[in-house]
């Protein structure tokens, strides 16, 4: 897979894919992260990348020009001839892991990060594939957002997780993973649960699972109404609501 980001500040993206897990899927060649200054698609002198709005108003607007030159400019390079290009904006859909594991199957991604107000709506209603927002609050730009996208993507990548790792946890499957413990087995009066020492691994991936099924009902009640549940699961989930009406 190749990731092209498009930003004003390509430094503000130097730190998070030079450490850890995605340097080294970039490393095993996984990945290729290309940061890429909008900048060096302009064509004046003042390498001007963003002008006032029509209309007047405050904040400036990112221009098409540069804009279009770069993504077309990506895409023939990349030359997969179905590049995805998504647009940060906080207006775009809310992304879902259900999103990620979807970008995780494209060849060529090209990541828009917008500043200021934004960009001119032009490049939304011409340039861009997918618009993608990673919550409900503003950011100064798509940069740190755009890092959001490409760490949950590059870590779906076959060969970055063991199949068991991504199967279980959170959102797989519409369920929240279980607790984790590790050493010490008792920590400040903390005890670790006893099935977890047994040995016994049926009994632990049944206490898993039932921990799974608790915290989704507890914290994220929406979720499940997508699980994939078996018999004894709802069986389970009973329990908990009549523990719940008692
Ligand atoms: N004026 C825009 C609006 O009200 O929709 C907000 C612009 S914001 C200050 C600047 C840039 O940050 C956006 O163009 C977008 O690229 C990025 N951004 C801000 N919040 C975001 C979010 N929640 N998700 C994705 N990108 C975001």
């Amino acid at each position: 897979m190749k990731i092209d980001l498009v930003t004003i500040f390509p430094g503000l993206l130097d730190g998070p894919f030079k450490e850890s897990m995605i340097k080294r899927a970039v490393d095993k060649g996984l990945v290729e992260i290309n940061l890429v200054d909008l900048r060096s698609y302009t064509r004046d002198r003042h390498r001007q990348v963003d002008d006032t709005p029509y209309g007047g108003g405050c904040g400036m607007i990112l221009k098409p020009e540069p804009l279009f030159e770069a993504v077309e400019d990506l895409k023939g390079k990349a030359g997969t001839g179905n590049s995805v290009v998504i647009l940060m904006t906080p207006q775009g859909t809310s992304f879902k892991q259900e999103v990620a594991r979807r970008l995780s199957g494209e060849k060529h991604l090209v990541i828009i990060c917008g500043r200021y107000e934004g960009v001119d709506e032009r490049v939304r209603s011409a340039l861009v594939d997918m618009e993608i927002s990673i919550g409900d609050y503003v950011l100064t730009g798509g940069e740190l957002a755009a890092a959001v996208i490409v760490d949950s993507v590059v870590r779906l990548l076959p060969g970055f997780l063991s199949e068991e790792a991504s199967e279980n946890e959170s959102f797989s499957g519409s369920l929240l993973e279980h607790p984790h413990y590790t050493r010490p087995p008792v920590y400040r009066d903390m005890e670790v649960p006893e099935v977890l020492l047994s040995g016994n691994h049926a009994k632990i991936d049944r206490w898993r699972r039932e921990q799974s099924l608790k915290r989704t009902y507890e914290r994220r009640p929406d979720l499940l109404e997508h699980a994939d549940l078996t018999p004894r699961d709802k069986v389970f989930l009973d329990t908990l609501r009549n523990v719940e009406d008692d």
